[in-house]
């Protein structure tokens, strides 16, 4: 065992090179200024290149519940481990998460630059506040270098493992934490590689009872691994970088993915160690996906929904992902809607007690309802635009067609926009373009036409057209032309759905479109003349 003094020696021998201390860095990082009930929350992604659609849900669960509550959402950048990482890895997150209208109010803009006074807000930065603190805690005996190598550490485990029992490095196995100041300075001396362990002081026989916001009261062991703090090259673990970042930040409510609850006793040891006040954690649990009936991670290697990038490629309308998003957070958010109509969607206050316990269900079924749905609210101009933006990125031939014909297009798309069926086959921006093909000569030519001949015969098919292109008067109101449907109807003795149904072929050369006499009406006099005039039956 060591001494304190040996300890603050060897804190000195350890880290030369900080000259502050944990004091002054509190110092710097003042208590924020907020109203009573304000929440401070961070989204902490690392840059890995990979947004899972899951980093959309924990960005939004940050931002709205800093902005219901008046506090402050933060965007920090964890990226301590340089191997997994990438390049614009930040301009990645920071431009995915805006295209779905998730903006923060502190941190990470860009590659570098963070906004607000509590930064740095990527890790990679922040290494000498790592250190200050790692310094502390070696010198009050909570800390050690440990300088086993990977080999040792491997047998280690294979004879634990051999024994039946836990494997890592806690007590009696972990060498070097009961080590004189002599050893670890002959130790230092070889220049080897070496880590810094947290000196764990509790016991896995004792249990203790923490709340988690979305799980409720849970009793669980205390931590008794002596856990790597820093790392080698002088990079903290997420472990040692979690409690010091959320407490220096100022976060009221951690909000992070289940995979880190079985970490949660070594925290809220290292809380107490750093002498820091606990943090409430509120674990999400993953999105989950039935596959075979059976309900299982949604994920980044098996299913393609699981990027981020499905969902801008295809055009999904970030308003209709937002709302589902909404609804998977707490599921009460389709009533609200429906009660609340008129009101936006920033009205609506989420809350961790309806947040699903169990690993919320994404349906990519009821996320394409919602974004019809939501495309349906939308007039056909602004349909226009945002099939525009979407396809100056992802469909140049779309975007040239809507930018060459616009007033056209936007009659096109107005097509049972307005009165009570209004139309719902647009999920995504990417749809927009097969809602044209029967309305540009070019894609309708290449088009295959619908066979119709077992319900309309050939022959009556060739009397409705010729009947049909002597009557056919474009500047009918809708009453006329139906009035003159009916007509050629009892004149051949046929039905008035087998005339509507030819003429609708002979136009679009598809049994199912939308509401007839308005094609007609955009279509125009020529084309609904010439197109009757090819019809091959
Ligand atoms: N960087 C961690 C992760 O991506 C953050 C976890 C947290 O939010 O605390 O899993």
């Amino acid at each position: 065992m060591r001494t304190n003094d040996e300890n603050i020696e060897l804190a000195e021998l350890l880290f030369p090179n900080v000259t502050t201390n944990v004091e002054n860095i509190l110092k710097e990082y003042p208590k924020r200024e907020l109203k009573e009930g304000a929440m401070v929350l961070r989204f902490a992604p690392s840059p890995t290149g990979f947004m899972h659609i899951g980093n959309v849900y924990s960005g939004l669960v940050a931002t709205r519940f800093a902005k219901q509550t008046e506090g402050v959402s933060i965007l920090r950048i964890e990226d301590t481990d340089k191997e997994r990482e990438i390049e614009n890895g930040v301009s990645l997150i920071v431009n995915g998460l805006k295209g779905f209208g998730i903006e923060f109010d502190e941190g990470m803009v860009d590659e570098e630059n963070g906004v607000g006074v509590y930064g740095p807000y990527i890790q990679s930065q922040r290494l000498d506040i790592y250190a200050v603190f790692a310094k502390d805690l070696v010198s009050k005996g909570y800390a050690y270098p440990c300088f086993l190598s990977s080999e040792e550490l491997e047998s280690m485990r294979e004879e634990q493992e051999k024994l039946g029992i836990r494997t890592g490095c806690y007590g009696k196995w972990a060498k070097w934490r009961d080590a004189s100041l002599e050893d670890i300075k002959e130790e230092m001396k070889k220049n080897l590689k070496f880590v810094i362990r947290l000196y764990s002081t509790g016991n896995i026989e004792n249990s203790f009872t923490m709340n988690d916001l979305i799980k409720g009261n849970v009793t669980l062991r205390e931590n008794d691994m002596d856990a790597v703090l820093l790392k080698s090259d002088g990079y903290p673990t997420y472990h040692f970088a979690h409690p010091i970042d959320d407490t220096l930040m100022g976060i009221t409510h951690v909000t992070r993915g289940d995979e880190w609850f079985s970490s949660v006793p070594l925290h809220v040891e290292l809380f107490s160690k750093l002498d820091f006040k606990q943090i409430p954690y509120a674990h999400i649990s993953p999105l989950m996906k039935l596959d075979d009936g059976k309900k299982r991670k949604l994920s980044k290697r098996k299913d393609p929904e699981a990027a981020v990038s499905y969902y801008v490629e295809k055009g999904y309308p970030k308003q209709g992902v937002l709302e589902y998003m909404l609804n998977i957070i707490n599921s009460n958010f389709y009533d609200w809607k429906l009660q609340n109509k008129g009101l936006s969607l920033d009205d609506f206050r989420i809350r961790f007690e309806k947040f699903n316990n169990a690993g919320a269900l994404f349906d990519v079924v009821k996320l394409n309802d919602m974004c019809k749905e939501y495309i349906a609210t939308l007039s056909a101009e602004e349909v226009y635009k945002n099939a525009l933006d979407w396809a100056l990125t992802f469909d140049e031939d779309l975007a040239s067609l809507l930018n060459e014909n616009k007033d056209y297009c936007i009659r096109v798309l107005n097509i049972e926009r307005e009165g009570d069926r209004i139309r719902k086959d647009i999920v995504k921006y990417e749809d927009v373009k097969d809602q044209f093909v029967i309305f540009f000569d070019n894609m309708f030519e290449q088009y295959e036409c619908e066979d119709i001949s077992d319900r309309v015969s050939v022959d009556l098919q060739k009397n409705i057209i010729s009947k049909y292109i002597n009557v056919f008067d474009i500047s009918n109101d809708l009453d006329t032309w139906f009035g003159k449907i009916k007509e050629v109807a009892e004149n051949l003795g046929c039905k008035p759905g087998d005339v509507a149904m030819t003429i609708r072929v002979a136009l679009t050369k598809r049994t199912r479109t939308p509401d007839l006499y308005q094609i007609i009406q955009v279509l125009g006099k020529d084309t609904v003349i010439s197109r009757l005039n090819k019809y091959q039956v």
